[in-house]
C-alpha cells in the first residue's frame, strides 16, 4: 500500500490501459479519479467496483479532453492530484494526403494537448503537496514511426517531448515526469482495427493478431494492461524518485530492433 493517501487522476480510464492503470494504482493504495467523455451508469459503476475491491476512494468525472477548458476542469474538480496519468487517446489510419483535418485536430487535442492542460493545472497542486508524479502513456509509436498514422505518431512523439521538458522543469523538485511507451496491448482501440484488417488481407482474426499486429513485437505476445499499470506504480514509487524526463518501453523488444 505504498501509495496510500495519494490521489491519482487518470484520463481516459473507463476502458483499456487507463482502467488497468487505475486498478493497479488503487491496488497500491491510491485514491483514484476516473475519466472519459461519457456519463453512463456503467462509468460510475466502474469507480464503485474499484472502491469496493481495493478499499480506496474512487470516483468518475466526465470531461471531454478534446476541449482545453474541460481538461483543465477535470484536474480542478478532482480537488487533489498527487499522481497524474495522461492516458486518453484515439487513433485514425489514413495516408497523409487523405488524412481528414478534423481527425488530425481531434487526435492532437486528445492525445497531446490535453496532457499539456492537465499538467499545467496539476503542477501547482503537486508543488503545494510537496510531491508529485506525472506518467504519460505514449507508445512505441512515440519512438518509431509507421505509415498511415501521421497524427497519432506526431502526437505520441510530442508527448515524449513534453514528458522530457516537464521532467527538466521539475528536476530540482520532488516531482517526476516520465512517459511509458507500450507496444501492442489488446484493448478496444486495437480490437477495433482487427475485423477490417482481416477482411483486407483475407485472414482470420487470429492470423491478423499474430502476423500483422504482432509483426513488429519480437515477444510475439501482447503486453497487458496490468503490466503497463505495474510500470506506472513503479514510476510512482520511491525507487523511481531519480527517474525523470525519460521513457520506459513495455513493448516486448519492439524498440530494440
Ligand atoms: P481505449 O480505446 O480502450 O482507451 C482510450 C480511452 O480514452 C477510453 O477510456 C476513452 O473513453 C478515452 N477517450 C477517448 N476520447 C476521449 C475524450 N475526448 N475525452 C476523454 N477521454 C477520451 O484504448 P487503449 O488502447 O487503452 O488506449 C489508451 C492509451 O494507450 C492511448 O493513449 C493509446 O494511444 C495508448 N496506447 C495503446 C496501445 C495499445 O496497443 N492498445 C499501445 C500504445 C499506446
Amino acid at each position: 500500500m505504498q501509495l496510500k493517501g495519494k490521489t491519482a487522476v487518470i484520463t481516459g480510464s473507463n476502458s483499456g490501459i487507463g482502467l488497468g492503470v487505475a486498478r493497479e494504482l488503487a491496488r497500491a493504495g491510491a485514491n483514484v479519479v476516473l475519466n472519459s467523455f461519457t456519463d453512463r451508469d456503467e462509468d460510475h459503476a466502474i469507480a464503485r467496483e474499484i472502491a469496493d475491491t481495493f478499499g480506496v476512494t474512487a470516483r468518475y468525472i466526465k470531461a471531454d479532453l478534446s476541449k482545453a477548458d474541460e481538461a483543465r476542469a477535470l484536474v480542478e474538480q478532482a480537488g487533489a492530484c498527487d499522481i497524474l496519468v495522461n492516458n486518453a487517446g484515439i487513433q485514425h489510419v489514413a495516408p497523409v494526403d487523405e488524412f481528414p483535418t478534423e481527425k488530425w485536430d481531434a487526435i492532437i487535442a486528445i492525445n497531446l494537448s490535453s496532457a499539456f492542460h492537465t499538467t499545467a493545472v496539476a503542477l501547482p497542486m503537486m508543488r503545494k503537496a510537496g510531491w508529485g508524479r506525472i506518467v504519460n502513456i505514449a507508445s512505441a509509436h512515440g519512438l518509431t514511426a509507421s505509415p498511415y498514422k501521421s497524427a497519432y505518431i506526431a502526437a505520441k512523439h510530442g508527448i515524449v517531448g513534453l514528458s522530457k521538458t516537464v521532467g527538466l522543469e521539475t528536476a530540482r523538485e520532488p516531482i517526476t515526469c516520465n512517459a511509458i511507451c507500450p507496444g501492442y496491448v489488446l484493448t478496444p482501440l486495437v480490437e477495433a482495427q482487427i475485423p477490417d484488417t482481416a477482411k483486407k488481407y483475407d485472414m482470420s482474426e487470429d492470423e491478423v493478431k499474430q502476423k500483422v499486429i504482432l509483426e513488429r513485437q519480437p515477444s510475439k505476445e501482447f503486453a497487458t494492461v496490468e503490466q503497463v499499470g505495474g510500470t506506472a506504480v513503479f514510476l510512482c514509487s520511491d525507487a523511481a524518485a531519480q527517474i525523470t524526463g525519460t521513457t520506459i518501453s513495455v513493448d516486448g523488444g519492439w524498440t530494440a530492433l
